[in-house]
């Protein structure tokens, strides 16, 4: 049901694991699925310089994360927040039509971290233990 390129990033996924003090965390889930994927980000002067997700779900939501994170590396904050989950699956060749709804937490997961981080620099307090459901 996946073509290659989505199980070669699922079984080699990278950018695995948590950047320690991110700049930006955004923690989303779904409920049709139960997938949760909480992303962190490292970013200097509005530039995206380093992305790292954990995600606990389907083989749709490990390889979009994957491919996700590698993409808005580099990326300018506004830029990431223009990047849509069909512009992930494009990347991705495609993802069975079941499964286009985990590829939704990537965007979700990176415009969240991007709150967070646009929050923090205005010196607002974020409730992280929330997540959200999409
Ligand atoms: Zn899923």
């Amino acid at each position: 049901m996946y073509n290659q390129k989505v199980l070669d990033a699922f079984a080699h996924p990278q950018n695995v694991g948590e950047i320690e003090n991110p700049d930006g965390e955004g923690t989303v889930g779904n409920a049709t699925c139960g997938d949760i994927m909480r992303i962190t980000l490292r970013i200097e002067n509005d530039v995206i310089t380093d992305a790292k997700f954990q995600t606990f779900g389907c083989a749709a939501a490990i390889a979009t994360s994957s491919t996700a994170t590698q993409m808005v590396i580099g990326m300018t904050v506004d830029e990431a927040l223009k990047l849509t989950n069909a512009r992930v699956v494009e990347e991705l060749e495609g993802l069975p039509p079941q499964k286009i709804h985990c590829s939704v937490l990537a965007e979700e997961a990176i415009k969240k971290a991007i709150e967070d981080y646009r929050a923090k620099k205005e010196g607002k307090t974020v409730d992280k233990s929330k997540v959200d459901y999409v």
